[in-house]
């Protein structure tokens, strides 16, 4: 396993958290694993005929809080390490903002770019098939994650029901607004990340602040428009192929087209092409905004801004995460920072569950309560185990699940 491995890097910050909370070994012990691991092999029958079989995982960490609940991932490097991790995360997520959920993840082995759109729905309905049995709205709740979106949602869901029989919508979230999604859902990861974002820039008295997005992606891109259309000035951003910088911020309206026309940020006319790294930039704010491990033994000392906030889950290792410390950056971790998601989620199974839909405006005033008073309890912790923002959050979570397991006479 590498020293990168996103599992081992998991375990290891609630190894930290261990002495500092006195936390309970028979707690400590029951959260070292999921509850539940399953692998799967999907056949697919491809457009020339042919069967691929892709493999496929589903963990379910933690239900001590509630139904297991957290998104599938297709993507290439999709491994059972990652699945974990991802599923541990999600559990600590929903324990920190005080959602009545658990944690888990799904994911299948394949990069999503190569399929069509008729395979990809096989792919998605023989996913279901699989682990049809271990879901249900009161169990297993899946959403969306990284290459997979409200399209995958509405087939699963669409699968779901006929395997099961009957409408059943809540079991999964992300869903289109046709058949029961919940409105501000496709934009709550970003939106979540703002008001944190907000809390943290008022707690640090920042001022003037000029800020750098890692990832314009779904989590990323939205984020950068937000904060733009709130007076920020993002001045640079990055994907995969490219970074790009604009000291005077970056138009959004005119770089979304661009993106969507030729598929990267980079070569944008209103900026310029960023030789280094996009971590390195002069900002005051860095938003973490694409996969796991951006932040390593190697790039973090490099990194300029005051405030980094991981809206993507697991970007900075955990050694990279003990020189941060020591050089006084504040990180809002990835379960604080990126919990709008999951929040809208619940909120998308409760509209279900009723079968009443709520606007626009009322999901956001509701998300806004829950993340301003989530970071509050986290920096109440942080002060009050004189720790990091991670650590306070883990703190938080841990103990929120110990109870649980307490009450319902699992220790
Ligand atoms: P996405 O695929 O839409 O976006 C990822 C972006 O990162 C893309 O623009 C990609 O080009 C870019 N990227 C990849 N490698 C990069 C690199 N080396 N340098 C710079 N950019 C790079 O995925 P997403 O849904 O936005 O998710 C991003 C992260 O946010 C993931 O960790 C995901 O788990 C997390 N997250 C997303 C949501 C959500 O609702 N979308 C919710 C919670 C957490």
């Amino acid at each position: 396993m590498s020293h990168n491995d996103p599992f081992v890097g998991a375990l290891k910050q609630l190894e930290k958290l261990k002495n500092l909370i006195n936390l309970e070994e028979n707690i400590y012990q029951q959260l070292q694993s999921p509850q539940k691991f399953l692998e799967v092999s999907i056949p697919v029958k491809m457009d020339n005929g042919q069967i691929r079989v892709f493999k496929g995982f589903r963990s379910q960490y933690s239900n001590a809080r509630g139904p297991y609940k957290g998104g599938i991932r297709f993507h290439p490097q999709v491994n059972e390490s990652e699945v974990k991790a991802l599923s541990m995360w999600m559990a600590l997520k929903t324990a920190v903002v005080g959602i009545p959920l658990g944690g888990g993840k799904g994911g299948v082995i394949v990069n999503p770019k190569e399929l069509s759109a008729s395979e990809l729905e096989k792919l998605s309905r023989g996913y279901i098939q699989a682990i049809h049995k271990l879901i249900g709205p009161n169990v297993d709740v899946p959403a969306p994650d990284v290459y997979t979106d409200p399209k995958i949602m509405g087939w699963m869901l669409d699968e779901y029901e006929k395997l099961t029989g009957g409408g059943n919508p809540g079991v999964i979230t992300g869903k289109p607004l046709s058949i029961g999604g919940s409105k501000a859902r496709s934009y709550s990861t970003a939106q979540g990340g703002f008001y944190v974002l907000q809390e943290a820039v008022k707690k640090m008295s920042l001022h003037n602040v000029r800020v750098a997005v890692q990832g314009f992606g779904n989590a990323g891109a939205t984020m950068a428009n937000i904060l733009a259309k709130n007076g920020y000035k993002v001045v640079a951003v990055s994907d995969s192929k490219g970074g790009i910088y604009n000291s005077e911020g970056l138009d959004m309206t005119t770089l979304s087209v661009h993106k969507e026309k030729t598929g990267s940020v980079a070569s944008f006319f209103g900026a310029q092409n960023i030789d280094g790294n996009i971590l390195f930039q002069e900002v005051d704010i860095l938003v973490l905004a694409a996969l796991e491990n951006s932040v390593t033994l190697e790039n973090a000392e490099q990194i300029k801004a005051q405030l980094i906030i991981e809206l993507a889950n697991g970007p900075i290792t955990h050694e990279a995460d003990e020189i941060l410390d020591k050089a006084g950056k504040v990180v809002v971790p990835d379960i604080l920072a990126n919990a709008g998601g999951v929040v809208v989620s619940y909120f998308e199974q409760v509209q279900n569950a009723y079968n009443y839909y709520w606007e626009e405006k009322d999901v956001l005033e509701k998300l806004a309560k829950i993340m301003t008073q989530s970071f509050d309890e986290v920096w109440r912790k942080k002060e009050k185990y004189n720790t990091n923002m991670r650590t306070g959050a883990y703190a938080l979570a841990v103990e929120r699940i110990g109870q649980a397991m307490k009450d319902r006479g699992w220790i």
